[in-house]
C-alpha cells in the first residue's frame, strides 16, 4: 500500500501500526496512550492487523480490489437468480409442451369420435328409410303387395 504511512514520522516500515478514533495512523514508536500524537485529541487507537473486524479491514484495501471482489459477488448473485428464473421456465415450458401434446390427444379423440357417429348416423339412416319402406309395404292391401302371403308359407 503506497499511501500507508506513519501520521507524525511519515516512516512506512514497522511491526506495528495503529489508527486513531480522530482517523490518524500512527507508528508504535509514536503512539501516545489515550492521546493522538497528530492532532492532540484523546483518543482510542485500533492496532492495524489481520484480527481486524471486516468492516475496519476494508478502509486499508485497494479499491479496485474491492471493487473486483464486489463485481464477483454480484455476478454471483446474478447467476444464482439466472438459474432460478431458467429453472422456472423451463418447468412452464415443459408444461406447455405437455399440455399441447394432451389438448392434440383430445382434439384427435374428438375428431374420431366425430367421423364414428357420423358413419353409425348414416347407417342409422340407411336403416330408417329400409323400414319405412318396408312399412310402407305393411300398409299396402294385400292385394297390392310384391310379395304374396304364399311364399311365407312353411311346411306344416
Ligand atoms: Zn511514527
Ligand atoms: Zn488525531
Amino acid at each position: 500500500m503506497d499511501w500507508f504511512h506513519c501520521n507524525q514520522c511519515f516512516t512506512r516500515r514497522g511491526p506495528l501500526f495503529a489508527v486513531s478514533s480522530c482517523g490518524h495512523v500512527c507508528c508504535e514508536a509514536c503512539i501516545k496512550s489515550k492521546q493522538c500524537s497528530v492532532c492532540g485529541a484523546s483518543c482510542r487507537y485500533l492496532p492495524i492487523t489481520d484480527e481486524m473486524k471486516p468492516q475496519e479491514k476494508v478502509f486499508f484495501k485497494d479499491p479496485v480490489k474491492l471493487i473486483q471482489s464486489e463485481l464477483q459477488h454480484i455476478s454471483q448473485i446474478a447467476l444464482f437468480q439466472r438459474t432460478q428464473m431458467e429453472r422456472v421456465a423451463a418447468h412452464f415450458k415443459h408444461r406447455s409442451v405437455e399440455l399441447e401434446r394432451r389438448l392434440k390427444e383430445v382434439a384427435e379423440q374428438g375428431y374420431r369420435q366425430l367421423s364414428e357417429l357420423k358413419r353409425e348416423n348414416a347407417a342409422l339412416k340407411k336403416q330408417l328409410s329400409e323400414l319405412k319402406r318396408e312399412t310402407a309395404e305393411l300398409k299396402k292391401p294385400l292385394s297390392q303387395r310384391r310379395v304374396s302371403p304364399g311364399q311365407f308359407q312353411t311346411d306344416g
